[in-house]
Formats: C-alpha cells, sequence, structure tokens
C-alpha cells in the first residue's frame, strides 16, 4: 500500500525538490541547489552513492583526465593521479557528498513519476517502492548508461557459448585461456579487448561494425579541443581532428580497421559517441594480440556469423554495445522523451508538457559528461532557484549563507 510521505525536509521548507539518482550528475545537481539555498533530497535506488560505477569492471579508468572529471565545488585528489580509477572516483562521490552534506535516501528505487494535484503546490508526485512523494520540481539524473542494450542478434538466445554484456564483465582473471569476442569498438569495448588480451586470454577477437575514431591517450587536448572548438563549423572541426588521428595514430587498414570516413565531431553529433582514447589498442592490434573481424551479423549455436560471412567459435561473446536511458516506464504519458527514449530537454530546459521537470546527465558532448553534469547542475539549480515555489523568499534567503559556507573551497 502507498502513502503520501511528508518528510522532515518537507515540514522544513515547503515542498522539496526531488532528485532522482546519486551518480555524479544527480550530487552535482544537489549541491548547486543547496549552493542556491534550495533545499533537495536526492532519491538512489541502490545502497551507496555512485552505484553504477561501483558496479563497473574492476580495471576501468575514465578516459577524461582528472581535471575535466570534477564536480563543481570540490576537486578530486590529486593523488588520484590523471585517469582516475574506478574506486577512486567511487571514494570521490562519497567525499562530494559529504562535503555538501547532501541529503541522500538510499535504497530508494523511484518506479513512477506523475503530475501532482493542480493547484496543491506539488507539480510532481514520486512513487517509490512504499510511499508517494510530493515535489515542486524534479530532477531526472538516473543516467544515460543506465539500461545495457544486446542488438536482438538472429540466434542469440540460442548461443551455447558465454553471452555477456559489458556491464557484467568484471574484470579478465575468469577468460585465462579463453577464447573472447568482444563486440563494439568504443572505449569499453577496446579497453576491455585490450586487457584481455595483455592478461592471457587465449584469442581475442573485436567485431568492428564503424571504424573509431582513435586519439593518442597521453594527448588529453581533444577534450579541451572539444569546448573550444565549439564556434568553429562542424566540417573544420572534423577535418583538422582526422588530420590529428593520421598524424599520431599508425593506419589500421591492414588489420582490419579502415581509417573513418566520419570526424568525431560529426559522430558525436550524429550517434552520442566520443573517439576512443588509445591505451595500448593500437599496439595490441598492430602485434596481433587483437583481432579486429567484421561486424557480428547472427548466431547458430555455438558459432557466431558475422557480417562478411565469416564464422568464428569463442567461448565467450561480451557485448559492448552501449546503454539506454530506460526512462519510458518512468516517465509514463509525459511528452517529453524522444522516438529513441532520450528526453527532448536537458540541463536548465524545460518542456511546456512538463515544467519543473528536468533531465540532468542525459548529453554526451566531446568536452566530457562529467564536466558536462556541472555546466548542467549550475543551470538546473539557477532555473529551479529563481521559479515561483511555495518556499517563503525569507527562509531561502536565511539558509543560503550557511549552504555557502559548507560548500566554500
Ligand atoms: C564504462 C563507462 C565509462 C565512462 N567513463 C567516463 C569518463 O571517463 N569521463 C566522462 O566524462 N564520462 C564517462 N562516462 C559517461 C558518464 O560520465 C558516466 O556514465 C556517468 O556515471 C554519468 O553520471 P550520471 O549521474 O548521469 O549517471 P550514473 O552514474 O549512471 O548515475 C545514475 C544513478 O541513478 C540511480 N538510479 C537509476 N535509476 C534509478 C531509479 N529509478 N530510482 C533511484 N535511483 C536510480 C543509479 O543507481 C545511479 O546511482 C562513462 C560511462 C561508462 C558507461
Amino acid at each position: 500500500m502507498t502513502r503520501t510521505t511528508q518528510s522532515r525536509e518537507t515540514r522544513a521548507d515547503g515542498t522539496p525538490v526531488l532528485v532522482i539518482g546519486a551518480g555524479p550528475s544527480g550530487l552535482a545537481v544537489a549541491a548547486m541547489l543547496r549552493r542556491s539555498g534550495v533545499p533537495a533530497l536526492v532519491l538512489e535506488r541502490g545502497e551507496r552513492v555512485g552505484t553504477s560505477w561501483a558496479r563497473r569492471y574492476d580495471h576501468l579508468r575514465l578516459h577524461t583526465v582528472r581535471g575535466r572529471s570534477r564536480l563543481p565545488g570540490l576537486a578530486p585528489p590529486r593523488g588520484c593521479g590523471t585517469w582516475m580509477g574506478r574506486d577512486d572516483f567511487v571514494r570521490y562521490l562519497e567525499r562530494y557528498r559529504d562535503h555538501h552534506r547532501l541529503r541522500v535516501r538510499l535504497g530508494t528505487a523511484v518506479r513512477r513519476i506523475e503530475p501532482g494535484a493542480a493547484g496543491a503546490g506539488e507539480r510532481w508526485r514520486v512513487h517509490t517502492g512504499d510511499a508517494v512523494l510530493a515535489a515542486r520540481a524534479v530532477v531526472v539524473a538516473t543516467g544515460r548508461c543506465h539500461t545495457p542494450r544486446v542488438p536482438d542478434w538472429p540466434g542469440r538466445d540460442g548461443f551455447t557459448g558465454a553471452l555477456l554484456h559489458s556491464a557484467d564483465y568484471r574484470g579478465p582473471a575468469s577468460y585465462r585461456g579463453r577464447s573472447v569476442l568482444v563486440v563494439g569498438a568504443g572505449n569499453s569495448g577496446t579497453e576491455i579487448a585490450s586487457v584481455l588480451a595483455g592478461a592471457g586470454a587465449g584469442k581475442v577477437w573485436l567485431a568492428v561494425r564503424t571504424p573509431p575514431n582513435i586519439l593518442p591517450r597521453a594527448s588529453s587536448r581533444w577534450q579541451a579541443a572539444g569546448r573550444l572548438m565549439g564556434a568553429f563549423p562542424l566540417a573544420w572541426r572534423d577535418r583538422s581532428a582526422l588530420l590529428t588521428q593520421r598524424c599520431t595514430v599508425p593506419d589500421l587498414t591492414s588489420f582490419g580497421i579502415a581509417r573513418p570516413q566520419a570526424g568525431p565531431f560529426t559522430r558525436n553529433a550524429r550517434e552520442g559517441n566520443n573517439p576512443v582514447l588509445d591505451h595500448g589498442f593500437v599496439a595490441a592490434v598492430r602485434t596481433g594480440r587483437i583481432r579486429p573481424v567484421a561486424a557480428v551479423a547472427g548466431f547458430d549455436a555455438a558459432r557466431v556469423v558475422l557480417a562478411d560471412a565469416s564464422v568464428l567459435t569463442p567461448d565467450t561473446v561480451i557485448a559492448a554495445t552501449g546503454y539506454r536511458p530506460g526512462l519510458e516506464e518512468l516517465l509514463p504519458g509525459i511528452d517529453v522523451l524522444d522516438r529513441s527514449g532520450h528526453p527532448v530537454v536537458h540541463g536548465a530546459q524545460t518542456s511546456a508538457a512538463a515544467p519543473q521537470l528536468y533531465f540532468a546527465g542525459f548529453t554526451n558532448p566531446l568536452s566530457g559528461a562529467l564536466r558536462q553534469a556541472g555546466v548542467e547542475a549550475r543551470g538546473i539549480a539557477r532555473a529551479i532557484a529563481s521559479a515561483r515555489d511555495p518556499v517563503p523568499a525569507q527562509r531561502r534567503a536565511a539558509q543560503a549563507p550557511a549552504a555557502r559556507r559548507s560548500t566554500a573551497r
């Protein structure tokens, strides 16, 4: 049975602002709201903040440098190095919550968001497993990489080897001596293939549908370039990026990976993909430790049939084939998603169909999703703080200095 909950925050501050998800985006929004004197409650389905990160594979390192992976109001410690590891990043998120004194209710999965009762000051009603919470504004920060996506390949369910999504891959230990086909040449696929190849897997193939744009990992300049070159025409940005690739990354055409036709800026705008940062992948291909093959066409018992009609019989297939946001169930009947299930508004924007319903973390710019989390958080906090709400203005003003003190650096 559900009940309408009046939380401690609600009684003290009026109808609250609810943030759904305690990943980097949700935490950054809550921190910027607090800095603006707006109380927010973060609802997180997991038992810790940064749940998505804590579940990712053991050897995961960020592909954005530490300085561009920081959230507003607290930098990660220098000791984390240039390319932060998974555990350091999760510890950083925990410190971030404590530093900004954020209210996070763990173990609380939001099932549904629906419009609230008109005129009651509650624009939205948020259904958790056992309660219904009223909110004057809701920020959805449940992650762009929410639901693993595995293509519906013909014969997939009859495959007699092991098939898993990269979200369920933990590390190379259990693949020693075994043959693995990694599907997808993005950052996850190329990193997983490289680590498997260096950690004793029997054979490692990489199925490539679209040749990736590869840039050297040593250079972090492309991340700044993504931001700085925003004012230039797309074609110009692509030409200069393709030229950089030609000058810095060896041609892998003879190994089965052609030079990409489209530049990274076009691919980012069209497909939401970022370039692959080379972390040993190019060397592993050139020395034959990773064998690029054609895209997967389907499965036939133990066999994987490729687009060029060749056949492989790997022990395991790891599908690094991406994610979808999985927002349809959360927002039934609210007209804010496009045909691919992505929100049509981002950051401080809201749609006329859904006022005071914000989305954080659903874009993937070349300058980095984590850096963008800060940009969106500041915009959302400004928009919510300036909207008319039932919280008396003088109470907000009285809260603001304390909040600012607690976030000063
Ligand atoms: C493998 C991988 C590596 C990446 N590396 C980088 C990188 O190096 N640099 C970079 O800039 N970006 C990177 N990204 C992209 C992006 O920065 C991350 O996905 C980042 O975690 C996004 O933060 P988020 O808060 O939007 O989503 P998430 O981190 O996914 O957080 C969403 C939170 O919402 C919770 N949640 C979901 N549904 C519900 C619900 N119904 N109710 C309550 N809680 C819910 C989840 O448990 C989770 O804690 C990477 C992505 C992946 C998949």
